[in-house]
């Protein structure tokens, strides 16, 4: 298929996590997948959306809530399986034909360790953009930046909540 380069898809996850160590026998699984679509030609941020995802390997811990804001219930009540969550990045946002971008490596490691693991085709293309090293690069700072410290050099305010994937997105998807 061509690639479509009218619009960037830019995606941030949340998965389970823990303070140190995973507990014995759990594996880190995607919780949500934030993701926009960033126009290349106009800068319009559209569709931005978060799809809950149900961990099948472990599950949300106090310390992950807290840091998310992400509940057990809430994956409860609104979250799908990983599998159906990539066939909507295919379907609905083109992942496959896309370039798409996020902040540093850890969303692509994430992906292809939980699509491996699980057997399940990893929905994107081999287009992938690294804003964290790209800003560092373009900035000429000599060294990478988090989310909140790029937002704030660029003096855009951080909108919504920082570690909620749907909203991580949008800002990334404004350093962009
Ligand atoms: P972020 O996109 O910065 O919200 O982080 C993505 C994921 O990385 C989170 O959902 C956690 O699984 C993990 N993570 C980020 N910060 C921490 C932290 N301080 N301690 C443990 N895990 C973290
Ligand atoms: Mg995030």
């Amino acid at each position: 298929m061509a690639k479509k380069l009218d619009k960037i898809l830019v995606v941030d996850i949340e998965a389970t996590c823990w303070e140190g160590s995973n507990p014995d026998g759990m594996e880190n699984d995607i919780i949500e997948i934030g993701v926009c679509l960033l126009d290349v030609n106009t800068g319009e941020i559209s569709e931005n959306r978060g799809i809950l995802v149900k961990p099948e390997r472990s599950v949300v811990s106090p310390f992950c809530t807290e840091l998310t804001t992400i509940t057990s219930e809430m994956i409860e009540e609104e979250g799908m399986p990983f599998k159906t969550a990539c066939s909507i990045l295919r379907k609905e946002f083109l992942s496959q034909s896309r370039a798409w971008a996020s902040f540093g490596a850890y969303d692509l490691k994430q992906f292809q360790r939980q699509c491996g693991d699980l057997g399940i085709g990893y929905p994107f293309g081999p287009s992938h953009i690294n804003v964290k090293t790209l800003f560092a690069l373009k900035k000429k700072l000599g060294h990478e930046q988090g989310m909140a410290g790029a937002l704030e050099i660029l003096e855009i305010p951080l909108e919504g909540t920082h570690h909620r994937g749907v909203d991580d997105a949008k800002n990334i998807a404004k350093i962009l």
